[in-house]
C-alpha cells in the first residue's frame, strides 16, 4: 500500500444535500441552493453582492475582486462556503459556485493540504485514481482476519475509500479507527519483534548488590531521597537481569542526574565504558562537571564538536553532545548509553547511539510521558519515576502578565537583584534566532549594568557561552539573558527569578521546564510569564495554579497534541499519520495485546512484516538490520 493513500484530507466538504437559504446556519459550512436576485455594487469595496432566496429566507452573497462573477437574476445557484452573519442577515463571502452537473455533488468531498504547486483538486484526482487501482487489485490486508473480526474492524480497501470519500460520519469514524489501529499494530509488532530478537544478554558476572547502592549513596554530597534510592535499586535489579531499557522520569529538579550516574557507576566499576548524551553543549559541560565530582574514581571525558576525535579511548564515562554519535570507536566500546532530556532526541538518534540496541539504554526525561506516549514510543520499556523532590526547596510563585507588565517586572527584578538574588531572562524568538535576546541583553546592560548581565544563545562560540554561564554560576554576574537554550537542565541553585518573554509562544511543558530552573537552593522563587499579547491567554493563567509537571504535561497533550512532548520528526519516524496518541489509548492497548500474541504464535504473516519493514526503517535499525 503506497504512502499516497495515507496522505489524508485536511477536512471534508459535505456536498450531499443542499439546504435552502432559510436553513443556512451562520457558523457552519453549507451547501446552499436558491434563486439569485439582482446584483448591486458593494459600498466602499470592489465587488458585487446579490441575494439568494428560497424556503422563505434570504442569504446574501458577497463577491470581492475587480471582476466579480455573478449569476443572472432568477438563475438557480448552488453555493458552498462558510455562512456568516452580516447586518443584512446570513451571508457568504466568495463562496464556491458549483456546477449543477459537478460529479462532486451528492458526496462528502475531501480537501487535501495544498500548496500552489500541489493544489487540492490535483491531489484529489491523484488519490482518486490510486483508490481505483487499489480497488481493482486489492493489496493483502496487514491486519489478520481473525483480529479484524475480533476487534470489529472494517477491511483495508473499504477503509481507505471511506477515509478519503466518506459515505457518512459513522463509517468515516470506523475507517479512521481501523487505520489508526493498523498503524499502532505495526508499531507494536516492531516492539514485540524486538523483544523476541533481542534477548536480554547474559547476566553480569559480578552482579550489583545492595552494597553498590549504599557505597554510591554515601559518596554523594547530599542524602539521596527515598525516590532516588528506590530508582537506584530498580536500576541495579535491571542491571542484574542483563541488558536493559529504562526510562527515568521525574519533575525538573528531582535529582535525576545523580540517579543516572549511579547506572554509569555500575558499569564503570566493572571496567566498562558509558556514554552520556546531552542535548546542548551548556548542559554537557555542566553534567561533565557534576560527573567528575560524583565519580571521582573514574575517567570522565567531555566530547563536543570541538573535541579532537583521537581523544583517548579506554574505559570511562564520555559526556557529550550529539558529537558522541560520530565516535564509532567509543560506541563500540561502551555498554550503556544514557540519554539526558531524551525528549529532545529522535528515535533514529537514539538507535544510532545504542548501535541498534546492542547496549543498555537509560533515557532520562523531565517531561513526564503519559502512559500512551510511553507505550507508543518505546513499547515495553520499564519506567522509573522520581516521585519526590529533594527537601528544602523553595516555593516558586508563577505570575503571568501582558506586554504592559514589563515595567513592573523590571522593578521587581531590581529589588530581587539588590537583595542578592540571581535571575534568568529568556527571550524566545520565532525563528529560534538570537536577535530578541541580543537586543534585550543590550537594554538590560544599559539599565542594570551593575548586575553584569550575560548573554547566551545557540549561535555563540562555545567558549563564550561557557564563560557567560560560568560568570553567572559563580555570581560575578547576577543576570543571564538567553534564548530557550536555557530551558534544559541548567542547574544554578542560587537563581531565584525566571522571566520568560513571549511566553504565549511556548508550550506549557517548556514553560514548566524554564520555571524549574529557579527556587532550587532553598529560597523562594519567582517566575514571570510575559505574554506578547493581551489578554493573557488562559493557558498561561492555568500555569499559575499548576505546579505538578505531570499535570502540566497532560494539559499540554490535551491542548496541543503529542507534537509538544516529542519532536515532530520523531512522530515522523514513528509513522503515525492517523492515530492520535492523545485519544487512542484504548486502541493502542488493543494493538499492543494483539501484537504480543501474534509474535508469540509466530503468526506475524508476510504482509504485516513487510509493512513493518517499509514503514519503520528506523525501528528495523533498532532491531539490528532487520
Ligand atoms: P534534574 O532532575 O532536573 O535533572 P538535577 O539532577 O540537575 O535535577 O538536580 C537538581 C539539583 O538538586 C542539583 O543541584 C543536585 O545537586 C541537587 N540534588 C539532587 N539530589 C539531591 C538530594 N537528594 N538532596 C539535595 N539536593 C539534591
Ligand atoms: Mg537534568
Amino acid at each position: 500500500m503506497g504512502d499516497l493513500l495515507l496522505f489524508l484530507p485536511r477536512r471534508y466538504e459535505d456536498l450531499r444535500r443542499p439546504v435552502t437559504p432559510a436553513e443556512a446556519l451562520p457558523g457552519r459550512r453549507c451547501l446552499v441552493e436558491g434563486s439569485a436576485g439582482r446584483p448591486s455594487p458593494m459600498m466602499g469595496r470592489r465587488g458585487m453582492r446579490y441575494p439568494v432566496t428560497g424556503g422563505g429566507g434570504t442569504m446574501w452573497v458577497f463577491v470581492f475582486g475587480p471582476r466579480p462573477m455573478v449569476p443572472q437574476p432568477g438563475e438557480r445557484v448552488l453555493l458552498y462556503g462558510p455562512v456568516r452573519t452580516s447586518p443584512l442577515g446570513p451571508c457568504m463571502a466568495n463562496p464556491k459556485l458549483l456546477d449543477r452537473s459537478s460529479p462532486l455533488l451528492g458526496r462528502i468531498v475531501p480537501v487535501y493540504p495544498s500548496s500552489r504547486a500541489l493544489p487540492s483538486w490535483w491531489m484529489r484526482n491523484l488519490i482518486l485514481s490510486a483508490l481505483e487501482r487499489t480497488s481493482q487489485d486489492p493489496p493483502e490486508d496487514p491486519i489478520p482476519e481473525e483480529i479484524r473480526f475480533r476487534r470489529s474492524l472494517p477491511d483495508l480497501v473499504g477503509s481507505l475509500r471511506e477515509i478519503h470519500w466518506p459515505s457518512s460520519g459513522a463509517s468515516w469514524r470506523e475507517a479512521r479507527r481501523r487505520l489508526a489501529y493498523q498503524e499502532l499494530l505495526l508499531l507494536q509488532a516492531c516492539f514485540a519483534l524486538r523483544r523476541r530478537m533481542r534477548p536480554l544478554g547474559a547476566a553480569p558476572a559480578a552482579p550489583a548488590r545492595e552494597a553498590d547502592v549504599e557505597e554510591y549513596a554515601s559518596s554523594l554530597p547530599f542524602r539521596p531521597t527515598r525516590s532516588q534510592e528506590s530508582c537506584m535499586r530498580a536500576i541495579a535489579q535491571a542491571f542484574n537481569r542483563g541488558r536493559f531499557d529504562l526510562l527515568l522520569q521525574g519533575d525538573v529538579g528531582s535529582g535525576k542526574t545523580a540517579v543516572a550516574l549511579f547506572a554509569a557507576h555500575l558499569y564503570l566499576k566493572r571496567g566498562r565504558s558509558v556514554l552520556f548524551l546531552s542535548p546542548t553543549e551548556i548542559l554537557a559541560r555542566q553534567t561533565f562537571q557534576v560527573a567528575r565530582r560524583l565519580l571521582p574514581d573514574f575517567k570522565v571525558e567531555l566530547v563536543t564538536g570541538d573535541t579532537r576525535a583521537d581523544a583517548s579511548p579506554g574505559p570511562g564515562l564520555y559526556v557529550g553532545t550529539s558529537a558522541l554519535l560520530f565516535r564509532k570507536a567509543l560506541g563500540e566500546a561502551s555498554a550503556l548509553a544514557i540519554v539526558d532530556e531524551q525528549q529532545r532526541f529522535g528515535v533514529s538518534q537514539r538507535a544510532a547511539l545504542t548501535r541498534g540496541g546492542r547496549m543498555s539504554l537509560l533515557m532520562v526525561s523531565a517531561t513526564p510521558i503519559p502512559r500512551t506516549m510511553a507505550l507508543a514510543l518505546y513499547g515495553d520499556l520499564e519506567v522509573l519515576t522520581l516521585g519526590e523532590s529533594p527537601p528544602g526547596r523553595g516555593r516558586v510563585t508563577t505570575m503571568s502578565m501582558g506586554p504592559r507588565g514589563l515595567g513592573r517586572v523590571l522593578d521587581r527584578l531590581v529589588g530581587e537583584l539588590e537583595r542578592g538574588g540571581r535571575a534568568f531572562w529568556v527571550c524566545p524568538s520565532l525563528e529560534a534566532g538570537p536577535s530578541a535576546a541580543v537586543s534585550r541583553h543590550r537594554q538590560l546592560c544599559e539599565s542594570l549594568g551593575w548586575a553584569n548581565p550575560q548573554l547566551v544563545h545557540g549561535r555563540m562560540p562555545s567558549e563564550e557561552k561557557e564563560a557567560a554561564v560560568l560568570r553567572f554560576r559563580e555570581g560575578s554576574s547576577r543576570l543571564l539573558v538567553g534564548t530557550t537554550v536555557l530551558e534544559v537542565g541548567i542547574d544554578v541553585p542560587d537563581a531565584t527569578v525566571m522571566v520568560v518573554e513571549g511566553a504565549d509562544m511556548l508550550g506549557l511543558s517548556q514553560l514548566h521546564q524554564l520555571r524549574g530552573r529557579v527556587g532550587r537552593g532553598g529560597s523562594d522563587g519567582l517566575c514571570v510569564l510575559l505574554s506578547s499579547r493581551e489578554p493573557v491567554p488562559q493557558r498561561l493563567k492555568a500555569l499559575e495554579e499548576l505546579s505538578d509537571g505531570f499535570k502540566v504535561a497532560e494539559l499540554d497533550l490535551a491542548e496541543r497534541g503529542p507534537g509538544t512532548l516529542h519532536h515532530l520528526s520523531q512522530h515522523g519516524d514513528m509513522g503515525l499519520k492517523v492515530a492520535d496518541l492523545s485519544r487512542d489509548l484504548e486502541l493502542l492497548e488493543a494493538a499492543r495485546e494483539d501484537a504480543a500474541s501474534l509474535v508469540e504464535e509466530w503468526a506475524i504473516h508476510g504482509e504485516l512484516l513487510r509493512e513493518v519493514r517499509c514503514r519503520f526503517p528506523g525501528i528495523m535499525e533498532i532491531l539490528g538490520g532487520g
